[in-house]
């Protein structure tokens, strides 16, 4: 069974083809599906934006689709970059560019006011048709400079710990605790149900 993973970004498919072997959906991304159609994210939250880009697959392809909206909630800067973390230094602008925007506007932040949590939103629309919204957060704080190369977006400025970033990690190691990740198991709870797959 074939399942839309309705995202451009190629570091979300690697993940979610790892997430999603063990359920028997064959995931295909958007650009394997051919489609390029500009969905406009205008929701005011995660779920929303999730819930939007889902829907518009959906009707473009009639199979089943799994979107994701995520990003980063930094506490020094109230929330930002938040539904925003993908245009946070412009639209054309590169991860290292908006990583080193951040770490810009956290000038002056010491280690007690970094906090920061990733989150991510997943929407999946099944076969039948019916829907299901699941979110997972992981979190962390702001470094004070990029650290690893792997990964994808602001992984190598989000910490772990005071000596990992997120891009330090093995992509097996980062798929075990990442938003994304958690969402995914919850999501997974309802894949089991709906497909009739024992927990290992
Ligand atoms: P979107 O969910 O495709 O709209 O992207 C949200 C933004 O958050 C992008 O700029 C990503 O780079 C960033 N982002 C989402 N998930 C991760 C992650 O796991 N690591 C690093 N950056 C992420």
């Amino acid at each position: 069974m074939k399942v839309i993973i309705a995202t451009k970004n190629e570091g979300k498919v690697k993940e979610f083809r790892q997430l999603l072997a063990p359920f028997g959906y064959e995931p295909v991304s958007l650009n394997e599906a051919d489609i390029n159609a500009e969905i406009v994210e205008d929701g005011e939250t995660f779920e929303e934006n999730a819930h939007i880009k889902a829907k518009a697959v959906h009707k473009l392809t009639g199979l089943p689709v799994i979107a994701d909206d995520s990003g980063l909630e930094v506490e020094f800067l109230g929330g930002a970059p938040g539904i925003y973390s993908a245009r946070y230094a412009g639209e054309n602008a590169t991860d290292k560019q908006r990583n080193l925007k951040l770490l810009e506007e956290m000038q002056g932040a010491d280690t007690p006011l970094r906090g920061a949590r990733f989150v991510c939103a997943i929407y999946f629309i099944s076969e039948d048709e019916k829907e299901y919204c699941v979110t997972g957060t992981l979190d962390g704080f702001i470094g004070f400079e990029p650290m690893g190369d792997g990964g994808f977006g602001y992984d190598p400025v989000f910490m772990i710990d005071e000596d990992t970033s997120l891009a330090m990690l093995e992509s097996e190691e980062k798929n075990k605790i990442s938003h994304r990740a958690r969402a995914m198991q919850k999501l997974a709870e309802e894949l089991r149900k709906l497909r009739n797959v024992k927990r290992k």
